[in-house]
């Protein structure tokens, strides 16, 4: 397996070739992963101003639209969107599960004059340390699919739902991983992860696994593990937790075809 990892990417090519099913150490893999050289060069993959441009004000007029004034960010990273939303005027509480992250996303919030307030915590456990409940919680940038297994899903699922108010709602996305398994790759740099000093290449993919290589200038390489969640298992798993009233955003827009964008996000509501 580390032999494997080590590989270089090659772009537009599948470099792992043999990697077997998913090991455990695969799960529960997203605190190494975010390690500090990465948590540092995490800024430079997703460009905070071409992702502002990007994005423009779409989750802030989804939040006004829903009435929300309460939001949890349960995947502050390194804080683009608590940072955003605070400034704003939203009251936001950052949670993550790496504390890399986490000091990051205050460095950051001190450098755009936020009052961030941050607790880590894993999904999985969320209500033993978030004792509030708010409007809406948000789970962006393909957080979701760190987690490998149907339990660990629905048990995140599950507490997402129990810090919500009644009528709260949740804002998750994913990558769009059907046209992925499906029709490949590409890069677009277009959405999200907007730097283009990097290069984001898929170095293994298959129905379980998609391992992702991000390649900066300096030489340096990280990589990722996630799971390549269908948006139909998704929707499944939304509505399993109790989830209703799903919308879903194909790269912000609401009609699209399904294998266009780069990313889904759904809105749904307790
Ligand atoms: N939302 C940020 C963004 O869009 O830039 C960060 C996205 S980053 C891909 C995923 C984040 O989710 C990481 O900060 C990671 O630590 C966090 N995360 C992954 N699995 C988690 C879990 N089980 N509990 C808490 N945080 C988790």
């Amino acid at each position: 397996m580390s032999q494997l990892a080590t590989k270089s990417a090659t772009a537009h090519s599948i470099t792992e070739k043999s990697l077997p099913f998913i090991s455990d150490s695969y799960i529960n893999r997203y605190q190494q992963e975010y390690k500090d050289d990465f948590v540092d060069k995490w800024d430079e993959i997703i460009d905070w101003r071409r992702r502002q441009e990007s994005e423009g004000s779409f989750f802030i007029k989804a939040l006004h639209n829903y009435g929300v004034k309460r939001v949890l960010d349960v995947a502050t990273g390194t804080g683009f969107h608590s940072i955003q939303l605070l400034n704003a005027g939203f009251d936001v509480v950052s949670v993550d599960g790496s504390a890399n992250m986490l000091t990051k996303a205050y460095k950051n919030a001190k450098q755009y004059g936020a009052q961030i307030k941050t607790a880590q915590a894993d999904w999985r456990w969320l209500s033993r340390i978030i004792h509030e409940k708010f409007d809406a919680i948000i789970c962006l940038g393909n957080s979701f699919t760190h987690l490998f297994t149907e339990i660990d899903q629905k048990k995140s699922l599950t507490e997402f739902y129990y810090c919500l108010k009644n009528n709260g709602i949740l804002i998750i996305d994913q990558r769009n991983y059907d046209a992925i398994l499906d029709a490949g790759f590409r890069v677009t740099h277009e959405h999200y992860y907007c730097g283009k000093s990097v290069t984001i290449q898929p170095v293994y993919i298959d129905e379980h696994l998609i391992r992702f290589c991000y390649a900066f200038s300096d030489g340096s390489q990280h990589h990722l593990n996630l799971n390549p969640l269908r948006s139909c298992k998704m929707m499944e798993l939304l509505s399993g937790a109790g989830f209703k009233d799903q919308k879903t955003y194909g790269d912000f827009k609401e009609t699209f075809h399904c294998y266009e964008p780069d990313f889904l996000i759904n809105i749904v509501k307790k």
